[in-house]
């Protein structure tokens, strides 16, 4: 498994242990039988049926076999958002499905954890912007939703700490900004949102194409109308939005990052009691019998009448087939290199998912006395999420279903090069807690003194998407992505952007290519999915309906 998330128990400050709670890779060259080949086989059966009743061993043992599933119009792979929102609009449209997970988690990224002190903090999914086409799915299934926090947020600039104590963007934006700044910020914001707009239309402009040679923040720093504090504060509040430097991403994808921070800024909603009841919801919507959990895909052949898929039981390692009219992988691109296509993916798709980067995100939910309440309570008021510097990241409220809970819970989101340090055990998780407890004392004196617990959780090697310079979610690569591939779809949040708003516009398009053989909308607006041809070309030609 190439993403290794590891769970490491919630803790006491120097006592603790960690486990793995997901497996370990189990990918091993068998080569596809069809029904046919298999026929050939059974006089091997039959001597090893003699063979076994002879020495007493039933065949079953050795070759344990279950009755081969139906077959259903979709096989999709993975039962995070882009899965579970696939299965969703494929109910609607009355299509049957499966969907196998290799994990025993419903939700992938979508996790929240809950601790015997009362006290609940998500561990990856957060903020769940209003232009995510998963609210309508929440509406539908009556999710209970609260409002989340605003757009921007407090920061630390400069070893000062800008508290948003206001109840706008716009007003925190004037209190932190000289008149003159927040006029040339306010210049450039209008810009970023006329750039947006050409880059919904057409992603393919010649103008805007050459800003994918340029990094994001050379291309802002270009802008002499703007000042040093003007560059930090667009710096510290898209940065942790990709997980990475700002250095690192292509101008084109920091002006679709932007996209939430522009004008009065997007909203944002949180499921009451944790973002896992969102993924629980949406599992019981679809059907929990069509959802088959510890079951990883290892390998996908595309023919010209249908797909067949073998995946690989964690606990059993015991092997299924599954056969269906399509598959749709809702896996993390760079997931796909552990499955064996037939016909194998093409260089093109190979280079698209080769040479896509990463953001890092590393998630420490540090436990504390309440009492510890009072350092992010200023003028009566809560000033997280706090974008920190050093290796806090951005610190998230926990919450708790009871409300004088004596503990609380912070929720750091520790994103970029120390994400990196600590997903790749560099520090031990000992270093880490004394890391954050010396960092949290930095920001907060004193405010060591009253944690009292750790958990962390790693999401290696990759978190979420990005871009390097030279390439973007609007280039041709991206776009092969965006293609079905004979009768494998790909989708996810690595085919569109780099959050769940990209995860469920991933499903929307991949439904509507498969039921009507029409693009989606993307984000960017273009037509991506060229019209499909009825279903009777070749294995490598996309069907037009089933
Ligand atoms: C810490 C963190 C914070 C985030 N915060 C936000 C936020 O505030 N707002 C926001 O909009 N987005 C946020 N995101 C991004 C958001 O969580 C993702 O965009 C979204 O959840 C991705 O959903 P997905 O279904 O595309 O992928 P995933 O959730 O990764 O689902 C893929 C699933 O496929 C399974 N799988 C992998 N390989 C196989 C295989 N071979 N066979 C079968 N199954 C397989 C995996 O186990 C997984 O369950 C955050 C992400 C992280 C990590």
């Amino acid at each position: 498994m190439s993403i290794t998330i590891i769970f490491i128990q919630y803790s006491l400050l120097r006592k603790y242990e960690w486990q793995d709670i997901l497996p370990i890779d189990s990918h091993y060259v068998v080569k596809f039988e069809e029904p046919e080949a298999r026929s050939k086989m059974k006089p091997t059966w039959f001597l090893m049926s003699i063979l076994s009743f002879c020495t007493q061993i039933r065949p079953s043992a050795l070759f344990a076999t279950t009755p081969p599933p139906p077959e259903v119009d979709l096989i999709i792979v993975g039962a995070g958002l882009s899965g579970l929102s696939t299965a969703y609009h494929a109910k609607k449209a009355g299509l049957t499905y499966i969907l196998l997970e290799a994990s025993p988690h419903i939700g992938g990224r979508i996790r929240s954890a809950s601790y015997p002190e009362e006290l609940q903090g998500e561990v990856g999914l957060e903020e769940i912007w209003e232009e995510n086409p998963t609210l309508d799915i929440i509406r539908e299934l009556h999710i209970p939703l609260e409002k989340f926090v605003t757009v921007f947020s407090s920061y630390q600039f400069g070893g000062k700490t800008l508290s948003f104590t206001q109840d706008s963007n716009e007003s925190f934006l004037q209190s932190i900004l000289s008149p003159t700044e927040y006029q040339a910020y306010q210049v450039w914001d209008a810009r970023m949102a006329v750039l947006y707009a050409q880059l919904q239309k057409n992603p393919k402009d010649p103008a805007l194409v050459e800003l994918q040679k340029v990094s994001f923040s050379d291309w802002v720093k270009q802008d002499k109308s703007l000042t040093e504090k003007i560059y930090e504060l667009i710096r510290i509040q898209s940065e942790p939005e990709y997980g990475t430097s700002w250095s690192q991403i292509c101008a084109l994808d920091g002006i679709a990052e932007w996209h939430i921070f522009s004008g009065k800024g997007e909203e944002s909603y949180h499921v009451i009691g944790g973002n896992q009841k969102l993924a629980e919801a949406m599992a019981a919507a679809v059907g929990m019998e069509h959802l088959s959990l510890n079951t990883r895909v290892t390998q996908i052949q595309s023919t010209e009448n249908g797909v067949l898929v073998r995946a690989s039981d964690a606990s059993t390692y015991r092997e299924s087939l599954y056969r269906g009219k399509y598959v749709v992988s809702t896996i993390p691109l760079y997931m796909l290199q552990e499955i064996q296509f037939t016909p194998p993916l093409t260089p093109t798709h190979r280079e698209a998912i080769q040479s896509q980067t990463w953001g890092s995100y590393f998630t420490a939910h540090v436990i504390l006395d309440a009492a510890a309440q009072e350092y992010w309570h200023v003028k009566g008021k809560n000033i997280l999420p706090l974008r920190a510097e050093g290796p806090l990241g951005v610190i998230y409220d926990g919450f708790s279903p009871k409300a004088d809970a004596t503990k609380v819970l912070l929720n750091l989101l520790i994103t970029g090069p120390a994400a990196e340090n600590f997903n790749l055990r560099i520090r031990s998780v000992e270093q880490i807690q004394t890391d954050i407890t010396q960092s949290l004392d930095t920001l907060w004196p004193g405010s060591g003194k009253f944690i009292r617990g750790f958990a962390f959780y790693r999401y290696h090697p990759r978190a979420i998407a990005s871009w390097p310079v030279g390439r973007s979610r609007f280039d041709t690569l991206s776009d092969e992505m965006r293609k079905p591939f004979g009768r494998v779809y790909f989708a996810g949040d690595y085919t569109e952007g780099t959050h769940s708003h990209h995860a469920a516009q991933s499903a929307l398009r991949v439904i509507n290519s498969i039921t009507h053989g029409e693009p989606a909308a993307h984000p960017s607006g273009a037509q991506l999915v060229p019209h499909a041809p009825p279903c009777k070309g070749p294995a490598t030609s996309p069907c037009k309906k089933l």
